[in-house]
């Protein structure tokens, strides 16, 4: 199993982090150690001091594709559920500062908590999707799908060209504006169409 993401999919959130609009797609992995199912709690890595909460619809593949075409892209995902990108920022930071990868700042252990999936049929419009993201009970960020730079199926399709997705794969598509920094004793929800899917603490 591995975890495809897109970095800068929301204007307002590219804007709040100063990046350039990118003309395509930024694809980045996180490895399958970064997964974090049931609501487990996060615990804060000694090696970041800016870790920060991204929350994000998630896709899950049901089979197997590659050269997938946008009009077919729905067939390749059987649930959506909500995840967390967390970043550690500092680390991120540096490594643009000096253009090299991401990978340690995004897929580090335990980077990608996973709530349930929904299933595909709960989710008639892929584009028309709304999620909200709070810390200790306060909304921080609220988002809705239809505000992506990239479609869902153009990412697919995108991504899919260079990289075979496999049954059970998932897709981060990326955070709307409101990114903060969490601290140890933070308490973190996300909800999917009102739905509660995420409910942790940050340790
Ligand atoms: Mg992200």
């Amino acid at each position: 199993m591995k975890i495809l993401c897109v970095g800068r999919n929301y204007a307002k959130h590219i804007e709040e982090l100063k990046n350039e609009v990118p003309d395509e797609p930024i694809i980045f992995f996180k490895p399958d150690t970064a997964l974090v199912r049931n609501n487990r709690d996060f615990y804060y890595p000694e090696y970041s001091k800016e870790i920060h909460y991204e929350c994000e619809l998630v896709l899950r593949f049901a089979k197997e594709g590659k050269y997938i075409e946008e009009k077919f892209a729905r067939s390749y995902i059987d649930g959506i559920g909500l995840g967390i990108d967390f970043t550690a920022r500092d680390l991120q930071d540096k490594a643009k500062k000096n253009g090299l990868p991401w990978a340690l700042a995004k897929g580090f252990n335990d980077s990608a908590p996973v709530s349930d999936f929904l299933p595909l049929e709960d989710f008639p419009d892929f584009q028309n999707i709304q999620f909200c993201c709070h810390i200790n009970g306060e909304e921080r960020q609220n988002g809705n799908s239809s505000h992506m730079l990239w479609p869902v199926a153009n990412l697919i399709a995108y991504v899919s060209r260079f990289v075979t997705f496999k049954k059970g794969d998932m897709l981060f598509t990326g955070t709307p504006a409101g990114v903060g920094e969490v601290k140890v004793g933070d308490k973190i929800e996300g909800f999917l169409e009102g739905k509660k899917m995420l409910d942790f603490y940050v340790k």
